[in-house]
């Protein structure tokens, strides 16, 4: 399609959008009285309106029955996870068995590597990328020291080419052949936090297989992003936080997969609590422990209602509209920003680098931009004219159109702003010299 930078375009294809009236689902921010342009949906996902209601249900259930809310409650609490089972495995491309709601995410791959990472002094290495988001390095280095390994020796970094923005998949799974039989995991973010790149997990998954690793996949900034097909690729485990782009609030609770291989293996251990063990003899608080034969095995406490409560709401809508339809129009926002930034970057004296893939196959709803020239006070002036983005050292803003909720108009207005002000700067700065 040939996209014209004006107002009048970027309306049409907002009355075209099938997906536009969702915008009116989402609260919004205000800056100087109008609804902010909202770029950062990858780090927290507006609220969705009907949240508070789901919310308020269990205030009200808590109120009026006290503790027999774990049953009598319209949505009973003692099963209550047991409702994200399908429409999460619909997200992410898994069997509902698959799938479970629990904890945090970096608690989750934590406990994750509990039945995944079990080096031997032959088999220890863990393989992720270079510069991973530092919770995951923690994570990681600290499993490593915990299990009695040296980090240095155990980690191996995939890396990328000198001069390059993304990873190459040759290079990963190049690593992946040189570590070899020493390699344990492979854990990788299915999407770069910070260029916005997809990971080939299907490629990848195969190739940790080949030499014998677990192969997991922290998909923080992939769920309700990107298509999944964590059956099909054959995954081990992956685990999501739902406050990205599954809009659940802020901390909220973590999805996790783990591939049906490994439900009922006595072999693969884990750490246990009361709610993984069978629901039906649950509250007969018998002494041995009986897994539940899917995911929810993992589970250990009882389940934060009030956090699960925003995140049904939310992820009831993902149920309504599909992936489908949200990739659909997200390859067609992200598209539209990318043409607005070349367009911009034309009339301007400045040079903006896209540094996510231009491939569509490569990239989600993220691009990142490497603003060349420009500095932290571009970011306040946006920030100040109602535009939410995020500022990573040295010069990159992290756009994020999250599909749901965001314009085409959003797109073109951001470009207007966009140029305005660095066009003051450039004036006041001749104005200066
Ligand atoms: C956002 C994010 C996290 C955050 O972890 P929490 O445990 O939810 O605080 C971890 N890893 C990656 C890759 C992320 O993008």
């Amino acid at each position: 399609m040939r996209f014209e930078n004006s107002r009048e375009f970027a309306r049409e294809l907002d009355r075209k959008d099938k997906l536009a009236g969702y915008r009116n689902e989402f609260i919004f921010p205000r800056v100087n009285g109008r609804d902010v342009i909202y770029f950062v949906g990858n780090s927290l996902g507006l609220q969705p309106k009907r949240a508070r209601k789901y919310v308020d249900e269990v205030m009200k259930d808590w109120a009026e029955l006290g503790v027999e809310g774990h049953f009598y409650a319209e949505k009973s609490w003692w099963d209550y996870h047991e409702r994200f089972s399908e429409k999460l495995a619909r997200v992410v491309g898994a069997k509902p068995a698959e799938v479970t709601v629990m904890n945090t995410l970096t608690v989750n791959l934590h406990l994750l590597m509990v039945s995944f990472y079990r080096p031997t002094s032959k088999r220890f290495k863990i393989i992720c990328e270079e510069k991973a988001f530092p919770s995951d390095q923690y994570m990681i280095a600290s499993q490593v020291r915990f299990h009695g390994y040296d980090p240095e020796e155990a980690i191996v970094e995939i890396k990328k080419r000198d001069g390059e923005n993304n990873f190459r998949t040759e290079d990963v799974l190049e690593t992946i052949k040189e570590v070899g039989e020493e390699c344990a995991l492979v854990l990788i973010g299915g999407v770069n936090y910070y260029t916005g790149q997809v990971f080939d997990m299907e490629t990848i998954t195969k190739a940790g297989h080949e030499i014998g690793a677990f192969v997991g996949w922290d998909l923080a900034h992939a769920a309700g992003n990107i298509e999944l097909k964590l059956s099909e690729w054959n995954v081990d485990f992956a685990a999501w936080c739902s406050y990205k782009y599954m809009n659940s609030g802020p901390g909220n609770a973590s999805g996790c997969f783990i591939n049906e291989k490994y439900h009922n293996k006595k072999d693969i251990p884990r750490f246990e609590g009361w709610w993984g063990h069978n629901k039906e003899r649950r509250f007969l608080m018998e002494p041995e422990f009986q897994p539940e034969p899917t995911a929810d095995a993992w589970q250990i406490s009882n389940a934060p209602i009030l956090a699960l409560a925003p995140y049904l709401a939310s992820l009831e809508m993902f149920e309504e509209v599909g992936m489908p339809a949200l990739i659909e129009k997200r390859n067609m926002i992200v598209a539209y920003l990318e043409f607005i930034l070349h367009e911009i970057d034309k009339q301007v004296e400045s040079t903006f680098e896209v540094i996510t893939p231009s491939n569509q196959d490569e990239r989600g709803t993220q691009l990142s931009v490497f603003l060349h020239g420009e500095g932290r006070e571009l970011f306040k002036y946006l920030m100040d004219h109602g535009v939410i983005t995020d500022w990573r050292e040295p010069n990159v803003i992290r756009l994020a159109p999250a599909p749901f909720y965001c314009s085409f108009e959003d797109m073109y207005e951001f470009g207007q702003i966009l140029k305005k002000g660095i066009l003051e700067k450039q004036h006041k700065m001749k104005k200066e010299a």
